[in-house]
């Protein structure tokens, strides 16, 4: 901001500059015709009426300006006191030679007169003027911003134009009918008012990112048809204290002005987590602009119509106060989109593009469990652009699902070169992963499996569960375990060793299998207690302190508990992959061959087999 401001300083002071001399040229064109006339005693100019050299003399008071015969021009000064031809006489002048001489008398006043005495004055005093000017100017334009940190920024987006509705929001059926009711309130107060209610001021829009809390909450504003304004918490936080709060108290009173009006606070845990928590420099500042947020909405008479929303997606770690009554007392709970949700989503994304006849939109809602509308939004946006790059005019199913992996895994990277071993190596890998998941009873269906680079993966397989599941239990974990460990199984089986493709597979296990000793009690020997405690860091707002609450013994426990999954795991992978060889290898030529496997082809093959399901 500031650095732009200087730009703008140092080429408006060109610009000025480049003006003023322009203007001192155009005068000097103005009056000095030629070249600067010549300046001649009363004497000289005698002597040239006398030579017969003068043409004109024009007098103007006591200036003489004297038109010569060689197209010259001259300027002399007589006395005040006397007529000029008397002057002349008295110098000596041939009367007969000044008779050829044409005099003319001029009033001395005129614009060009003045202008001849004052402008050569004067400009320079204008040009300094004017410079000044420019840089007080400018130099109080930087005070004022200097003194404008405590400006809200409050983007205002026209209730009117570029308005949302309900309608433009899939799913989420039971927040928008909690905002319903606020919508209600916005419209038609009186209503309430007079049943002798108070109308809400604060509601919380609570979910993971990109579910639309953002989207929902610009549909509530052009529901109720009010205007909108949209700040972040996280940019009350400035360096200077005090400014938040500030900033705090200019938003909400233009929000009041405009009433009845929706004023949105963004990630508002940037400022709402819980006092007393924070870490480093700067809680404080949060801390009074947290309060000056509580200030404010105490400050609402019962009937000011401005109802405040805010959106979080870590609900947990908000101070407490702002969730008491008269506050944000209303929690509205965003969910990730459920299948028939994200078919819908996807629907609302395809509007303006145009689709082929063959895309099924609820298949690809098949494909995207755990998807975001951001993610799908994004999906769409992504095969439009790979329709578009192989100048095709309309999008197809396989744009879709290529999307799919690219925003799960990030982009195909064909042209990255491998030798014929490590294709042979990701091959096995991945037939390891996929045989494991294919035998055992309670592994999510196989999708895909590829040995496509992806991203930073080798080769994939895509594995999908076949409901939308809210809970897992133990032995959907203990399968996890074991189909993770399958390409690790694969390679050493078969090749008699192990690669670092294998890395992310082991992380994974380990991560789950801890998971389920010191956070899911489902443990035997420990039994039904967590252990750790993760806090949270402020501003890194990730879990980066593991505070250990348990003993050294504990901690061996948990560690030989871990271990018993993780064996547990590991032998029916191997017994699995070992028992099958055959149903790896030609899961893996297959790879090879094809390096993409869909679910149909990847079905034939296992299916060969007529492969008995196994218990964990
Ligand atoms: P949040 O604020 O929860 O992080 P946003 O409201 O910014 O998420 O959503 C990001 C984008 O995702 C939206 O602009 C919209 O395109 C898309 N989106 C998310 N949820 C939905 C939904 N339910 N219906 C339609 N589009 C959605
Ligand atoms: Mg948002
Ligand atoms: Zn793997």
């Amino acid at each position: 901001m500031r650095i732009k401001k200087e730009i703008n300083f140092s080429k408006n002071l060109f610009w000025a500059t480049i003006t003023l001399l322009a203007i001192s040229l155009a005068f000097s064109l103005l009056f000095q015709t030629g070249k600067a006339p010549l300046e001649l005693s009363i004497s000289d100019l005698v002597t040239r009426i006398n030579k017969g050299e003068a043409e004109k003399i024009t007098i103007r008071g006591n200036d003489l300006f004297i038109d010569l015969k060689n197209e010259e021009r001259a300027v002399a000064k007589k006395e005040s006191e006397a007529g000029l031809t008397e002057t002349l006489n008295n110098y000596g002048v041939n009367s007969a030679a000044l008779q050829s001489v044409n005099l003319e008398v001029k009033e001395p006043g005129g614009w060009r007169f003045w202008a001849e005495i004052l402008i050569p004055t004067l400009l320079p005093l204008i040009i300094i003027g004017a410079m000044f000017w420019f840089i007080f100017s400018q130099a109080k334009a930087g005070a004022g911003q200097a003194f404008s940190f405590g400006k809200s920024n409050l983007k205002m987006f026209g209730a009117f134009k570029d308005r949302l509705t309900f309608k433009d929001v899939a799913g989420l059926k039971e927040a928008k009918q909690e905002l319903e009711e606020v919508v209600d309130f916005l419209k038609n107060p009186k209503k309430f008012l007079e049943m002798g209610a108070r109308i809400p001021r604060g509601v919380l829009l609570m979910g993971p990112p990109g579910t639309g809390k953002t989207l929902l909450a610009r549909a509530v504003a052009g529901e109720a048809n009010v205007p909108f304004f949209h700040i972040s918490a996280s940019e009350f936080v400035e360096m200077f204290v005090g400014v938040g709060a500030a900033r705090t108290r200019d938003a909400f009173q233009t929000a009041r002005k405009a009433a009845p009006s929706i004023l949105f606070v963004d990630e508002i845990d940037a400022v709402g987590r819980e006092r007393g928590a924070g870490l480093g420099g700067g809680h404080d500042e949060r801390e009074q602009t947290l309060n000056q947020i509580l200030v404010e909405m105490d400050g609402f008479e019962r009937d000011t119509n401005v109802i405040v929303l805010a959106a979080t997606n870590r609900p947990d770690i908000l101070d407490r106060a702002l969730l008491r009554p008269g506050r944000f007392d209303r929690r509205v709970i965003l969910d990730l989109p459920d299948i028939k949700d994200r078919e819908e989503i996807l629907k609302i994304h395809s509007k303006e593009k145009p689709l082929g006849k063959d895309v099924d939109l609820r298949k690809v809602a098949v494909r995207t469990p755990g998807f975001s509308g951001a993610d799908l939004a994004n999906l769409m946006n992504e095969s439009a652009i790979l329709a578009a790059r192989h100048n095709r005019k309309l999008v197809s199913q396989d744009d879709l699902y290529s999307s799919v992996e690219k925003v799960l895994l990030g982009p195909e990277r064909k042209g990255r070169v491998i030798t014929q071993k490590e294709k042979e190596i990701t091959a096995y890998h991945e037939a390891g992963h996929a045989l494991v998941a294919a035998s055992l009873k309670d592994a999510d269906p196989v999708h895909k499996v590829s040995i496509v680079s992806r991203g930073r993966a080798g080769g994939y397989t895509l594995k999908l569960p076949t409901e939308e599941l809210h809970l897992r239990s133990r032995t959907q974990f203990l399968t996890d375990i074991a189909v993770a460990l399958g390409g690790y199984v694969a390679e050493k089986m078969v090749f008699g060793d192990m690669s670092t493709g294998a890395s992310s597979d082991l992380k994974e296990a380990s991560r789950v299998a801890r998971a389920l000793v010191t956070q899911f009690g489902m443990s035997e020997k420990l039994g039904p207690q967590t252990f750790g405690e993760t806090q949270e860091l402020v501003f890194l707002g990730k879990e980066i302190s593991h505070e250990r609450n348990y003993s050294e013994s504990v901690a061996a426990k948990i560690d030989e508990e871990v271990k018993v999954f993780i064996d547990h795991a590991y032998d029916l992978t191997k017994k699995i992959i070992s028992s099958r060889r055959q149903v790896l290898k030609a899961i893996a030529s297959a790879l090879m061959e094809k390096e993409t496997l869909e679910q149909e082809d990847f079905n034939k093959i296992v299916g060969g087999f007529k492969l008995k399901p196994l218990g964990i």
